[in-house]
């Protein structure tokens, strides 16, 4: 089991009252740099003249973070399942969920869903999202099962990883008939190339889609702040029903979006990833907790950015470049 105890500390002190949305104000509104009036941060010799100082009267503060969840919904959480893995169709985790009315989302691997076409195309007209999660799910070349070759991270270019996630979302639209908004960065890791030359490709994932999922991330997503090309996520995969719970309480009293991730859907308790049984469990659970938003990473990413004042400001500078 992770260290829940860390990542409840970490949340404790990120807890915040911007998510009410009514708090502009506050200790920080009182924090004020030094001014260019105040004689002792002007050049020698200048009474007069204006001073590029980060705190005239020209810069701007951020302004106030601000957010607020649909009424009466106090947090949210998505799940989400990985590499289109057989258990996942094959103990049928998608009517499951539809059972508890829950929408899911699956970063699939194409030659899984390729193996199995009907049955993926079932998951998507249930009303579950379908997340891009590459062609060739790219990783570290430290990964035995990746290698030094054509597959590591360290061998790829921002121009080649652009190409495949174009690719991953054309197979899909022809597969299954639907384009992902969501993506889910496979292994988590968010870089291509090596040394000087390494870089980052959440740029290329926030230009294709509206949100990039991470993996085995230490926290809940802040509505107001968190970077929707690199969200983060709690891999799952060896956690008993309780440590399940505690996760969507944890989303309550945070006021945060939680997104889970799991490989595996086992018919029986005691194995790697979700189980029908936990599935089942968790699903009563949350249908007993109407304030907890429970939707896909995409449906929640979406509102997520509309209805905060930082995507906002974004799209009003770019509209006035
Ligand atoms: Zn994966």
């Amino acid at each position: 089991m992770k260290s829940i105890s860390s990542v409840c500390a970490l949340l404790l002190l990120l807890a915040s009252p911007v998510l009410a949305g009514d708090d502009a104000s506050g200790p920080e509104a009182e924090r004020v740099g030094p001014s260019a009036a105040d004689p002792r941060h002007r050049p020698a010799g200048c009474d007069t003249c204006e001073v590029d100082n980060p705190a005239s009267s020209k810069a701007q503060p951020p302004p106030a973070a601000s957010f607020s969840w649909p009424k009466g919904v106090r947090g949210a959480l998505s799940i989400s399942f990985d590499d289109a893995r057989e258990s996942q169709v094959d103990h049928h985790s998608a009517a499951l969920f539809k059972k508890y009315g829950i929408r899911v989302t699956y970063f699939v691997s194409l030659t899984n869903v390729e193996k199995k076409q009907d049955l993926w195309r079932a998951v998507a007209a249930e009303g579950h999202e379908i997340g891009n999660h590459s062609v060739h799910h790219p990783c570290s070349g430290n990964f035995p099962w990746i290698g030094p070759g054509e597959r590591a991270l360290e061998n790829y270019t921002l121009e080649k990883i652009d190409a495949e996630l174009l690719e991953a979302n054309r197979s899909l639209r022809q597969m299954l008939g639907v384009t992902p908004v969501s993506y889910a960065y496979p292994c988590g890791l968010d870089f291509v190339g090596r040394g000087e030359n390494r870089a980052s490709y959440v740029p290329v994932v926030a230009r294709h889609f509206l949100v990039g999922r991470g993996y085995r991330g230490e926290y809940f997503n802040d509505p107001a702040f968190c970077d929707l090309a690199m969200v983060q996520a709690l891999g799952v995969d060896h956690d008993g029903l309780a440590q399940l719970k505690s996760y969507a309480d944890q989303a309550l009293a945070t006021g945060y979006w939680l997104i889970l991730v799991a490989h595996e859907v086992p018919q029986h308790p005691g194995g790697e990833g979700l189980s029908t049984g936990n599935i089942a469990a968790l699903g009563e659970y949350l249908q007993a907790k109407p304030e907890l938003w429970v939707d896909t990473v995409g449906t929640i990413g979406a509102y997520v950015k509309s209805h905060r004042n930082l995507d906002q400001k974004n799209a009003k500078e770019r509209q006035q470049r």
